[in-house]
């Protein structure tokens, strides 16, 4: 068999990297254990979140898959920070798994120059230093021009639970041996990370009538531009928390969890501990918060989200019944922890190329990554760059000022994993103009550019475009004074100063609907673009703000920051950027602004006290 690029594992990063790879026009085949399992969630029944919903924003305006699956199984929207500013909310929805799957499952089936190939790879073959096939276990082989490894925690995976031990991907899946020693054997830096799961319940046994409940936004915030509305019934989750009891059984049995005994030696993730990790490091807490998700509309089983535990199964039985609404609940399948290998991401350019071995990308946990929508975009990009590599066209790579995914590549290969990474708002500097609600706009035109948007999305965004527009020329035309202004109770600055309805959105405590009343014809501005215009309008002052920072940052990247500096007593900057500055250290602007939560105008500042300092050295000399 002969194809230009093949894809090692049929994940959420390998169904992103094939998609995209067969969308920019190589012949793809995608080899993975079985077809069934392709867009399997392996653990929680959940897309998107603070941070990963940026991602999968940023994945559908380059047109893959994951945003368009998301809205074909969501049973929950939920715009999460809601009360927050708009650059740090997150869309999420609670997902059915078999209606994910299926979408995911149907979008490869459907695309052209796509094949699944079922099997196991246990090698990889090189000509000259540079990939130039795979070889299965059965003895298959198949000859590429590039190819992508993602294969997520199966590369020596070893299931816990308390202190039984199962050589596993995942549960029920064999582990993947060979592929460990091929990476070995090239003098790939291998890690040894975690990660676990809570067991699943049987719905049918739980006290719903005990517990709260959370339900779904009631206009929902879907993920794809594509989407026009919710296909599928929206349900409730409950919550529950754990009690003192619980925390009791669970300290009592500390010794036989298998993260707590020394069996696993792999770091696990710091944001999504395990609930024995939880009591260990923040036991004085009464209770810990319980989300009870359902897992399918014609499913009973339950995911406890918060739950994740490597104890043994008799005690998580025990614990189950100290929690309440759950004192009955029937356990259908143990929570477990699982070890597997990663290689170093400093192996890796920004292109998701390996530097050691061309013609070789990798994406998704096996860089040492946790979540879905971190290993799909990731895979995205890597599968992009292998169907270029195989053409021999220039290699694409994206910034930290343009996406998440950016700031995401540029964090796993300039710094390396020391836990499983995981995005956040806080990872972006330039988070005012990265937002979840501009993707389209942000990264669609460069997508259209590499040839790998559908002609549909491509009609799609320039219609918004051309409807932002129109809106931009309307908001701006309409105007008044400040004296007008106070006649419909709107407080401005009486400065005699005319003001656009534009400029007055980015003014706290007016919004569209305000205005509208003011000015009727803003009611014919479709319900879409007004809330995007609405967003881009609070932040433009703020963003030209930032774009100032920016041009200077761009300049004084060089500067370097002197060991005698103390910006603990600079003003301006946040005590938490303070504290960050002074463990880390960094000898240069560049450097700094690469410490999480940095932002353009913390930078901003630092060089201005920077330069404040070499002025006063100057004239003291
Ligand atoms: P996966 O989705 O794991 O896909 C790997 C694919 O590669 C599989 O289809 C497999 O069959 C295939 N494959 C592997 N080896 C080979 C081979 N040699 N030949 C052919 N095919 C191969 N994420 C969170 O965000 N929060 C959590 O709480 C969380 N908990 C988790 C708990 C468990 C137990 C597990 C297993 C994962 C958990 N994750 C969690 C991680 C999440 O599932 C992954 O981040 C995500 O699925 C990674 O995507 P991926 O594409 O890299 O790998």
């Amino acid at each position: 068999m002969k194809y230009d690029v093949v894809i090692i594992g049929g994940g959420h990063a390998g169904t992103e990297a094939a998609s995209a790879s067969a969308r920019s026009g190589a012949r793809t085949a995608l080899v993975t254990h079985s077809f069934a399992t392709i867009g399997m969630m392996s653990c929680n029944p959940a897309i998107g979140g603070l941070g990963k919903g940026h991602l999968v924003r940023e994945i559908d305006a380059l047109d893959g898959i994951m945003g368009r699956a998301a809205d074909m199984a969501g049973i929950q929207f939920r715009l999460l920070n809601r009360r927050k500013g708009p650059a740090v909310r997150g869309p999420r929805t609670q997902a059915d798994r078999k209606l994910y799957s299926s979408a995911v499952q149907r979008f490869v089936k459907d695309q052209p120059d796509l094949d699944v190939v079922e099997g196991d790879v246990g090698d990889l073959r090189f000509r000259d230093g540079v990939v130039c096939g795979v070889v299965l276990t059965d003895g298959r082989e198949i000859d590429c021009g590039a190819a992508v490894l993602t294969t997520g925690t199966f590369l020596r995976g070893l299931i816990h639970i308390g202190d039984v031990r199962i050589a596993a991907g995942r549960v029920g899946e064999g582990p993947s041996l060979g592929l460990s020693k091929t990476l070995e054997l090239f003098g790939f830096k291998l890690g040894r990370l975690k990660t676990g799961t809570p067991a699943r319940l049987d719905g049918r046994t739980i006290n719903w009538n005990r517990l709260e409940s959370q339900s779904a936004d009631e206009v929902p915030s879907f993920f794809s531009l594509m989407t026009d509305t919710a296909v599928n019934r929206q349900v409730d989750c409950g919550i529950t928390r754990t009690t003192l009891a619980s925390h009791k059984v669970i300290r009592d049995n500390l010794h036989r969890s298998a993260l707590y005994s020394g069996a696993i030696e792999g770091v696990g993730p710091r944001y999504c501990p395990s609930i024995e990790d939880k009591i260990v490091k923040f036991g004085d807490r009464d209770g810990h918060q319980i989300f009870l998700e359902p897992e399918g509309l014609d499913d009973d089983t339950i995911y406890p989200n918060g739950m994740s535990t490597s104890l043994p199964e008799d005690v998580q039985t025990e614990f189950y019944k100290t929690i309440p609404g759950l004192e009955q609940a029937v356990m259908l399948k143990p929570g477990y922890a699982i070890e597997y290998d990663h290689v170093d991401p400093r192996e890796l350019l920004p292109t998701l190329e390996s530097r050691r071995l061309p013609g070789l990308f990798m994406a998704g946990q096996i860089n040492g990554t946790t979540g879905y929508e971190e290993a799909a975009a990731q895979g995205l990009l890597a599968g992009l760059n292998a169907a270029r590599r195989a053409a021999g066209s220039a290699m694409v790579e994206f910034s930290r000022t343009d996406s998440y995914i950016g700031v995401m590549v540029d964090d796993l290969t300039s710094k390396g994993v020391t836990e499983p990474y995981r995005m956040f708002t806080s990872r972006a500097e330039f988070r005012l103009s990265l937002r979840a609600d501009n993707a389209d706009q942000r990264l669609t035109p460069r997508a259209i550019e590499l040839g790998i948007v559908s002609v549909e999305r491509r009609s799609r965004l320039e219609k918004q475009l051309a409807s932002l527009d129109q809106a931009r020329v309307l908001l701006n035309a309409l105007q008044l004074t400040p004296q007008e202004a106070s006649k419909y109770d709107l407080h401005i600055n009486h400065d005699g100063i005319r003001r656009s309805a534009y400029e007055l959105l980015s003014h706290s405590g007016i919004d569209f609907g305000r205005l509208a009343r003011i000015w009727p014809q803003m009611n014919e501005i479709d319900g879409k673009i007004a809330e995007l215009i609405e967003i881009e309008a609070q932040y433009s002052v703020y963003l030209d703000r930032q774009r100032a920072d920016i041009v200077t940052i761009r300049r004084e990247e060089g500067l370097s920051i002197p060991d005698f500096v103390d910006f603990s007593v600079v003003s301006g900057l946040s005590n938490e950027l303070r504290q960050k500055l002074l463990t880390r250290k960094p000898r240069s602007i560049a450097e700094a602004q690469r410490i999480d939560g940095m932002t353009p105008a913390a930078l901003a500042i630092m060089i201005m006290e920077l330069r404040r300092l070499e002025n006063f050295g100057r004239s003291v000399a």
